[in-house]
């Protein structure tokens, strides 16, 4: 390999350069409005938010992770309940249950598409059981309408984390509008990002969007009235007006995203050991992420050539939900979940952006090639 610069799995320069001039002017705009918290830029961005989910409501909150806290709450999960959700995500998936007081219960996931797997959600639902939050997982759609069946037979609540998947769908639905609630994570590295901490609650459910917007503001109604105990999970008018100059980028952005999945698997494709990504008949993955297995053991070998070649890849997730430490102590009670266990040990993510070009995913494509046939 040559010595070229390194290849990092996100890079977000190209689109701070291309935007330059309209992020600044946003940023402008607050600094001379002197209003920084809420405010018109929140509802501006609400409402456009909105209507690109086609959802009735909008909440901007300061994070994913608050967008699904303020979720389950708003949907009355607390102390004694029960959320079942997939065993393979972001910590934050978890972390969110347990912060209102639920308990979260891990099912194992479909070894295709690394999303919950609904044939193991039936067999974990208990009388506490409350809710069902699948995640739509590097972008790709979990399987919906069968989360929705079950849901429905058991009378049970949906929250979508829809955190890496903001313009993804489901049987031409966007992710997030098809739960009671969905909850979006505006994290600078996400395929929709701020500058900084940003995140949104979406739901068609009068009362939830109300109370919803009651718990981000210290559960108050109006100012020093405060009807409930919420948090301070106000969303900035800087993210605001950044995710305003973004979001009209965003079906061109996850376009690009989808045709670099496409380029990889004409340059990756037939080599033995290595499974591409798998796109399920039923959504259009946005490819928050690229994620393939490489099988047998190999893994470790494969991530040092590639760091030899200056590639960047990583691995989402090293291990399971229930395996974080601060779950230790309910190991034992807790369901085996091999697929998910497999997937720890097999996932790598290549590079992937809008602006990866060609060039770049060829020179991954010759390392990894060559590091699947050493
Ligand atoms: C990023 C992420 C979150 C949390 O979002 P933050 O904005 O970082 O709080 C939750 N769930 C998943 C699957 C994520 O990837």
């Amino acid at each position: 390999m040559d010595a070229a610069k390194f290849l990092p799995v996100l890079d977000l320069s190209g689109e701070v350069e291309e935007l330059r001039g309209a992020l600044l002017a946003a940023c402008g705009r607050v600094l001379d409005s002197n209003a920084f918290i809420l405010g018109a830029e929140v509802q501006a961005f609400e409402a456009a938010a909105a209507d690109y989910l086609g959802v009735k409501h909008a909440v901007g909150v300061n994070s994913g992770t608050d967008a699904l806290v303020l979720g389950l709450r708003a949907l009355g999960i607390g102390p004694g309940d029960e959320v079942i959700t997939t065993g393979f995500s972001f910590f934050a998936t978890a972390g969110s249950i347990e912060t209102v007081g639920a308990r979260a219960v891990f099912v194992d996931i479909d070894a295709d598409t690394f999303n919950i797997d609904p044939n193991c959600i039936e067999a974990r639902i208990t009388p506490s059981t409350r809710a069902i939050m699948p995640v739509h997982l590097y972008g790709q759609a979990a399987p919906m309408q069968a989360i929705r069946d079950i849901a429905e037979r058991h009378d049970l609540k949906i929250i979508e984390d829809a955190a890496q998947a903001f313009g993804g769908e489901y049987r031409g639905r966007k992710l997030g509008s098809i739960g009671d609630v969905g909850a979006f994570s505006f994290y600078p590295t996400k395929n929709l990002g701020a500058c900084g901490d940003a995140g949104l609650l979406v739901t068609n459910d009068d009362q939830v969007a109300q109370l919803a917007r009651k718990l981000r503001d210290h559960g108050s109604e109006r100012k020093y009235h405060h009807v409930t105990l919420g948090y301070n999970s106000r969303l900035d008018a800087i993210q605001a007006a950044v995710l305003q100059v973004k979001m009209p980028y965003i079906d061109t952005w996850n376009d690009a995203r989808r045709a670099a999945a496409r380029h990889y698997r004409e340059l990756l494709g037939g080599i033995e050991g290595l499974v591409l990504p798998h796109e399920a008949d039923y959504g259009r993955h946005v490819y928050h992420q690229y994620t393939l297995r490489i099988e047998d053991g190999r893994r470790s070998a494969v991530e040092e050539v590639l760091r030899a070649a200056g590639i960047g890849a990583v691995i989402y997730y090293p291990q399971t939900l229930p395996q974080a430490p601060v779950f230790a102590e309910r190991r034992g009670a807790a369901a085996p979940l091999p697929v998910a266990e497999q997937a720890c040990r097999e996932v790598l993510s290549l590079p992937m952006h809008p602006r990866l070009t060609e060039e770049a995913q060829e020179r991954v494509a010759m390392a990894l090639r060559a590091a699947m046939c050493a």
